[in-house]
C-alpha cells in the first residue's frame, strides 16, 4: 500500500514532456542519466531524499554518481517538476503537482501519508496574506502512524511485564 501511486497528479508522460521542453528551452541535453533519474523520481508516491533516489537507482543496477543525481534533482526543481523543502534540516523533494494533499508525517519512522481534504484546500487557495504572495503551500501534520503506535504500545506492555517478572 505504501507504494500506491497518487492518481491526482499529472500523467508521468506529460511531466516527462514538460521536462524535455525545459531542457530544450534552456539549451540542455536530454541524457540517459537525466531520463532515468526523472523516471525513478516519479515512482515515489511520497516525499523522498537524494539518498532514497540513490538507493532506488542502485536497486535497478543503474550506477550514477550522487553528484549527478543531486544536480539532476535540482534541475527538476528548477523545471518545476519537483519542489524542495526541508524536514529537520534535510532536503526533501516531492512532486510539485500534488498540492491538493495534506501530508501526515510520522515522527517515529518518517513515513508520509497523503490525504485529500477538498474543503481545506479550497480555503487555502482562497486565502490571501497581507504583503505576501503565495507561490505554493505545503501542509504537514506531525504525529504517530498506526504501525509505530502499535510498536510503542507493545514495547510498553513488554516493559511492564518484564518488571513483574523481577
Ligand atoms: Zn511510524
Amino acid at each position: 500500500m505504501r507504494n500506491k501511486k497518487v492518481t491526482d497528479t499529472l500523467p508521468d508522460s506529460v511531466v516527462i514532456e514538460n521536462f524535455d521542453k525545459f531542457l530544450k528551452d534552456n539549451g540542455k541535453r536530454r541524457t540517459p542519466e537525466r531520463s532515468m533519474i526523472l523516471e525513478s523520481a516519479l515512482e515515489f508516491s511520497r516525499q523522498f531524499t537524494v539518498e532514497d533516489l540513490v538507493e532506488a537507482l542502485s536497486n535497478k543496477n543503474f550506477i550514477v554518481s550522487k553528484a549527478t543525481i543531486y544536480n539532476t534533482v535540482l534541475l527538476l526543481v528548477e523545471a518545476g517538476v519537483f519542489r524542495q523543502f526541508s524536514v529537520e534540516n534535510r532536503s526533501h523533494f516531492e512532486r510539485a503537482d500534488n498540492v491538493s494533499f495534506i501530508h501526515l508525517m510520522c515522527e517515529h519512522c518518517g513515513k508520509v501519508k497523503l490525504v485529500k481534504d477538498t474543503n481545506f484546500m479550497a480555503y487555502m487557495n482562497a486565502r490571501r496574506f497581507p504583503a505576501f504572495t503565495t507561490s505554493y503551500y505545503n501542509f504537514t501534520v506531525y504525529g504517530v502512524c498506526n504501525d509505530c503506535a502499535r510498536k510503542i504500545k507493545q514495547a510498553k506492555r513488554k516493559r511492564i511485564s518484564d518488571k513483574k517478572v523481577k
